[in-house]
């Protein structure tokens, strides 16, 4: 295959990221990456750097809605400064029951997917208009998704099946996980030498952890959404079902519908709990390790029960992989907090999980476990991007 450019766009709730790759041949080559942040704000910020890090545009426009913002990136993709793209990778969380493939996306498989919505309720609204965008603003080029699910389809029914009545799981409520292409991109870098029994955390603003058997996800923390798991920036992770009933119970008192105390209890426990809500201060792991240093018992706690939390499910997790190789951090905390590396491995020797404090005093790529630690620790930033492309070209291929 000859050399093509590939867009690849990942949205979140208030932000387009995109990032244009040569590929074709083997090989990946990122030409440019962008961003337009800020979505709803007077002041938004857009973007674009070349592969050596040149801004090339750097500007704060207002951002209205989404329309605005991804009619930037078009304009730019279109104006004849970067190479238009001839094919355009979706990032996408959740496609739902029936929408398990990474595939060419038509105006069918996005109002599939939107049916859905309720399974990424944070991602899917901003990533599905921005497919009906692409399809009109880039006419001709194939589209394709990308699903963070898709890595998690090898989990046996044990772990994906929800102990709820049939009628439910029926409509396909189940454990699908997320953060899927992260950990894809992960098992990819360790190639040839994948371990048997491998544990990836990844610590972001959202966070979550799988159990990997020979590079196929065996189990992973979130659930049906991303609100499921471990506790992460702003939402609760796995809690007492009767927390929610208790809460929206308090909420109904007041609500003007069923579905406004729904969209107010999805908003307490995705935006408003997690390292937020404890602390009272800050979703942001870097305002907290601030906080603490200031002596603020309310971020010690936060990211206490962060670190602790994450702990626990890696001890379960070397009980599910009946022992483990190797333990890899990602995201955000996970590359960049020597500090929560070093506490949530700080109880974990008994496990074979010995860090060496010298190695794990860095940020990014690197191998921190001890000389003698039976389990290798490392550091690996994820290539979600190049995961993505990776699949757009196999599909153009297919
Ligand atoms: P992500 O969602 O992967 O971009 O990760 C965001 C999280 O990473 C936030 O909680 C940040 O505070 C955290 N983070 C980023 N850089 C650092 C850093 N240098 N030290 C500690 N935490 C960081």
């Amino acid at each position: 295959m000859s050399s093509l450019p590939v867009l690849v766009l990942n949205s979140g709730s208030s932000s387009i990221k995109f990032a244009v790759y040569e590929a074709g041949n083997g090989e990946r080559r990122k030409l440019h990456e962008g961003a337009v942040d800020g979505i709803g704000t007077d002041l938004g910020k857009f973007w674009i750097k070349d592969a050596e890090g040149n801004k090339l545009v750097d500007q704060t426009p207002a951002l209205p809605n989404r329309a605005v913002a991804f009619a930037l990136v078009a304009d730019a993709l279109h104006s004849g400064d970067f190479p238009a793209p001839v094919a355009i990778g979706h990032r996408m969380v959740s496609g739902g029951p029936t929408v398990q493939e990474n595939q060419r996306i038509t105006p069918e498989l996005i109002d599939e997917m939107e049916s859905y919505t309720a399974f990424a309720p944070l991602h899917t609204p901003i990533a599905v208009y921005i497919m009906r965008e692409a399809l009109r603003l880039f006419p001709g080029i194939p589209n394709f998704v990308i699903l963070d699910t898709y890595f998690h389809r090898t989990m046996p029914e044990v772990v994906t099946h929800m102990p709820i009545p049939p009628e439910y799981a029926a409509m396909g409520v189940r454990r699908y996980g997320a953060h899927g292409i992260s950990y894809e991109s992960i098992v990819y870098q360790l190639q040839p030498d994948v371990p048997r029994k491998l544990i990836v955390a990844h610590l972001g603003n959202g966070a979550s952890i799988s159990a990997i058997r020979d590079g196929k996800c065996l189990d992973t923390s979130m659930g049906l959404t991303p609100t499921g798991g471990i506790i992460s920036g702003t939402r609760t992770g796995d809690i007492d079902p009767g927390v929610l009933l208790f809460i929206l119970r308090k909420i109904a008192e007041t609500a003007e519908s069923a579905s406004a105390a729904a969209d107010q209890l999805e908003t307490v426990a995705s935006k408003k709990a997690g390292l937020l809500g404890v602390s009272e201060l800050s979703n942001d792991m870097r305002d907290l390790r601030d906080a603490i240093k200031a002596g603020n018992a309310k971020a010690r706690l936060a990211v206490d029960k962060f670190t602790w939390t994450i702990a626990k499910w890696i001890g379960s997790y070397v009980a599910e992989l009946g022992g483990l190789d190797m333990l890899v951090f990602t995201g955000g905390i996970g590359e960049n907090d020597i500090a929560s590396r070093a506490e949530i491995c700080a109880g974990l020797g008994a496990l074979g999980i010995v860090l060496d404090p010298v190695r794990n005093n860095v940020r990014g790529e690197a191998l921190i476990s001890a000389e003698n630690s039976p389990v290798t620790v490392r550091v690996i930033p994820p290539a979600e991007d190049l995961i993505i492309v990776n699949h757009v070209v196999r599909l153009m291929g297919a």
